[in-house]
């Protein structure tokens, strides 16, 4: 039983009902809508189409709406010019017209303001390289380093310049009213840069009393200076590594994640690893070496998720894809150093001491899971955040969206059942879940922390259970 858990991009490849169903029937955990590039009428029919199969097939799979965030972009141009090294292009702002043949407008009225001349211009997640050689009246003159195509509303990134754009933009606003309608269960909130952002998303949420989780979208420089305080703030953290990897030094990005991965342990939050695990894939039908080694590293770095953009959205493979991540990822957890790991959290509260004693338990005695019955999460995803060395977490609760939002953490299978006022019943509610799902067989001793009617009283208690 794989306990990593996969994301996979909706797109054109993966929007009909056979194709989700085939998806959520290879393990896919949660669904990313990415609202750079999706329509909300096609969001809807989507996610109703998840919810419906999901629904059929008694396997709960969150959805989580990727925002575009202050992203700076490049305007809508009449055709797709293919740019020669030395061509000129122009970027103007304020409703300028651009002085060269090839010109957009962009979105950011302070480009010309942030750019010094001789700054490098990168567009289209890299696919273009560009370098600024002329300010003129609101325009910005470039010359083309790298060929390519520059088409429409193309996305540009100015390595460590503190972008002047909010936090939510306008479009941002509207497509999360799109995620309270559709009723998701995360919102990634993209090119995050200090936990401000994130504080501003929550107001939000909580005035609309939304159980929506905010993953928050490490993208920037000023992201990964401001680490801590953003995981602070979030109930997850995506380590974008697509735009990362344009923002920082490349070579710095293998060293963010893992310092990213392990703070999230420290503060037990939940942690994805995004973009390019397979990315060959979305033409080829295998990975490469170092794909597959990317993916093992990211199970060694005990991250709780890891994400499919392009592979899955527009690629030839997308079954494939998660079929690999699933091979992959479950074979390295079977290793020493995922099955043997401990995380040496200090636990503050009684509760959390409890939590970790069920761990302890389970790790010494091998069992086959741990049971955890809750109401908000909180036991499970501290559970889980302890990082059990083999046992998964069965959370199971009578709350639908608690459920769905166990989604993301590393081993948790979250089902919801009817508590019962008397916990002997629970207890064999979750028993019969169990074996009837086939997640384990009758005969296996699982840990299961719970309330217990002992005489009058309720206790708290972690019990073996021979089922
Ligand atoms: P995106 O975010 O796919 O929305 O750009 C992920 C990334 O930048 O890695
Ligand atoms: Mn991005």
């Amino acid at each position: 039983m794989r306990r990593t858990k996969i994301i996979a991009t909706l797109g054109p490849a993966t929007s009909t009902p056979p194709m989700l169903e085939a998806l959520i029937q290879m393990g896919v955990n949660i669904f990313r809508f990415n609202m750079s590039h999706a329509p909300h009428d096609w969001v809807r029919a989507v996610a109703k189409s998840i919810r419906e199969i999901s629904a059929r097939q008694g396997l709960e799979v969150a959805l989580l709406l990727d925002t575009q965030g202050p992203a700076i972009r490049t305007g809508v141009v009449d055709r797709i010019y293919n740019l020669e090294v030395g061509d000129w292009v122009s970027f103007t702002v304020k409703g300028q017209r651009g002085t060269v043949q090839i010109t957009t407008e962009a979105n950011y009225p302070y480009l010309v303001d942030d750019i010094e001349v001789g700054n490098t211009v990168i567009v289209d997640n890299g696919n273009l390289r560009m370098q600024a050689i002329e300010k003129r009246e609101n325009e910005l003159v470039c010359k083309v380093l790298t060929s390519g195509p520059l088409g429409s509303r193309r996305h540009i990134n100015l390595p460590g310049v503190d972008v002047k754009l909010p936090p939510l933009t306008e479009k941002d606003y509207l497509d999360l009213e799109l995620a309270f309608e559709c009723d998701m269960d995360f919102i990634a909130m993209s090119f995050v840069r200090r936990a401000s952002d994130i504080e501003l998303l929550r107001k939000l949420i909580v005035e609309r009393k939304s159980p929506i989780r905010i993953i928050a979208k490490i993208e920037d420089q000023l992201a990964v200076k401001n680490l801590e305080e953003i995981i602070e703030a979030c109930d997850g953290l995506m380590v974008a590594r697509g735009d990362l990897g344009i923002e920082v030094p490349y070579e710095d990005l293998p060293i963010i994640q893992r310092r990213a991965i392990n703070l999230c342990l420290a503060a037990i939050k939940p942690v994805i690893v995004a973009t390019h695990l397979l990315e060959s894939m979305i033409t080829n039908p295998s990975p490469t070496r170092a794909e597959i080694t990317d993916i093992a590293n990211a199970v060694f770095e005990h991250a709780d998720a890891i994400m499919l953009s392009g592979e899955t959205t527009t690629g030839k493979y997308p079954l494939e894809c998660v079929e690999i991540m699933d091979r992959i990822s479950s074979r390295i957890e079977q290793g020493r150093t995922v099955g043997t790991y401990v995380n040496p959290v200090e636990c503050k509260t009684s509760n959390q001491r409890m939590n970790a004693a069920t761990v302890f338990l389970a790790n010494e005695s091998r069992c086959a899971g741990i049971c955890v019955f809750t109401h908000s999460g909180k036991t499970a995803r501290f559970i889980a955040g302890l990082r059990p060395q083999t046992a998964p977490v069965f959370a199971f609760t009578p709350n639908l969206d608690v459920c769905r939002n166990l989604s993301l953490h590393f081993g948790v299978r979250a089902h919801v059942i009817e508590f019962h006022n008397d916990p002997n019943e629970n207890l064999l509610r979750m028993q019969s879940q169990l074996l009837s799902r086939g997640y384990v067989a009758k005969g296996d001793t699982i840990v299961v922390i719970s309330d217990l009617v002992v005489g009058k009283d309720t206790l708290h208690a972690i019990h073996l259970h021979k089922l």
